[in-house]
């Protein structure tokens, strides 16, 4: 199975480069981001609780995403592997992840990281926010909260794939194209 972890801050590019990657290697998508959308819009109890958090630029509580993930997997026994994206955004959900995927006789094949700058990332989510309607991509402020949180509790995960020796950084600023060229180049290695 290829695992892999698609990492970076708000706003890298990730979303992007996952629909690539599934459309070249088959893999299933799993975007946290987009499962708690999902909740929310059909209005579950676990989409309202959620939506406070979100609306806010703050993370919702590792069970949660922990929880879903769990189903999704469970879900989907015959894939060729899954792309994570947004998830794990913290150390106690990259723990639950290896364990998730022990179980399955499996486990994470490397994790891609987009670098891209601040201030390159606040312009892009702020454009992205006229299109996308998300409420957390419309203010400033709330895109300040989400790149802090990532900073404090996310940005430590990258140390715990670097420990297994599974981490390598792409440079996230380019075209879509040449970004993509240099994610399949390392995929490949995997
Ligand atoms: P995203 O679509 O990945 O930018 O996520 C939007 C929002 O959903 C984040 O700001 C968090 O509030 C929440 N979220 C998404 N994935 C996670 C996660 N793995 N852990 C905690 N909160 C998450």
């Amino acid at each position: 199975m290829l695992n892999l972890v698609l990492f970076g801050p708000p706003g890298a590019g990730k979303g992007t480069q996952s629909q690539k990657l599934i459309e070249k290697y088959g893999l299933i998508h799993l975007s946290t981001g987009d499962l708690l959308r999902g909740e929310i819009s059909q209005g579950t109890a676990l989409g309202l609780e959620a939506k406070k958090l979100m609306d806010e630029g703050i993370l919702v509580p590792d069970h949660v995403v922990i929880g879903m993930i769990s189903n999704k997997l469970d879900s989907n026994k015959d894939a060729r592997g899954f792309i994570f994206d947004g998830f794990p955004r913290t150390v106690a959900q990259a723990i639950a992840l290896d364990e998730l995927l022990k179980s399955k006789n499996s486990a994470i094949s490397g994790m891609i990281a987009l670098e891209v700058s601040d201030t390159e990332l606040e312009h892009r989510l702020l454009l992205r926010g006229k299109d996308s309607g998300r409420a957390d991509d419309a203010n400033p402020e709330v895109i300040r909260k989400r790149i802090k949180e990532y900073n404090d509790k996310t940005a430590p995960v990258a140390d715990f794939y670097k420990n297994q020796n599974k981490f390598t950084s792409v440079n996230g600023s380019g075209s879509k194209e040449s970004i993509f060229d240099t994610i399949a180049v390392v995929t490949e290695t995997l």
